[in-house]
């Protein structure tokens, strides 16, 4: 059990995969959605996912995470890779049900644990061209979600650019870069898994709070 990061902030993006926008049933933005996650939702590999009380499901997203090296303000899409650490896995847990009765996504997405990363930050150079990272999530050992980087409706250093026009991404943020299609729910004894090509495995246990 180890936390890898500790973030000033978490930035993620919505629907940045076509697939899960559609299995939700919205539409895919023009721009990227971007919301917040609090850092004190952030947990290692191994720690437990806790199922919060006002919630009847809960669910996972797989995701590619970038763990932000150097400081990143107003840069463009080349500019923006030089500032990154490496990647890494995230689960953007949410609280479904939370999501679609709050109309805003604070309480659904920022409950302690809902944001498990690691197992480890791998630098851009043992991962060569970003377009080709795969995201896998499982529960139980049985496959929900695959994602390709290369589906992104909004590629990696565009995200990062553009989040840099907005706020300036500070060393051990994180951007979390959407999720795949086959979101799911997840219940107490659950075990889930995201792994990213080259990369590893970042897996947590799901426990009743
Ligand atoms: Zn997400």
């Amino acid at each position: 059990m180890s936390r890898v990061v500790q973030p000033g902030k978490i930035v993620c993006v919505g629907r940045n995969y076509a697939e899960h926008a559609k299995e939700l049933g919205n539409p895919m933005p023009k721009e990227p959605l971007i919301f917040l996650k609090p850092a004190s939702a952030v947990i290692g590999d191994g720690e437990a996912i806790m199922l919060p009380l006002q919630s009847q499901r809960v669910e996972h997203e797989g995701e590619i995470a970038v763990v932000i090296g150097a400081r990143l303000r107003r840069v463009s899409e080349s500019e923006a890779l030089k500032g990154v650490a490496g990647i890494t896995c995230a689960n953007d847990v949410t609280a479904r049900d939370l999501q679609k009765t709050d109309g805003q996504w604070t309480r659904a997405k920022g409950f302690d644990t809902f944001c498990p990363v690691g197992p480890r930050v791998v630098p851009l150079t043992e991962l060569g061209d970003l377009a080709k990272l795969e995201v896998q999530c499982r529960v139980n050992g049985q496959a929900r979600q695959h994602g390709k980087a290369s589906d992104m409706a909004f590629p990696i250093p565009m995200v990062l650019s553009y989040v840099s026009h907005i706020m300036t991404l500070e060393p051990g943020d994180l951007v979390l870069t959407g999720t795949p299609a086959g979101i799911g729910p997840l219940v107490a004894g659950d075990v889930v898994e995201v792994e990213i090509s080259g990369v590893g495995v970042l897996r947590n246990p799901v426990v009743r709070s």
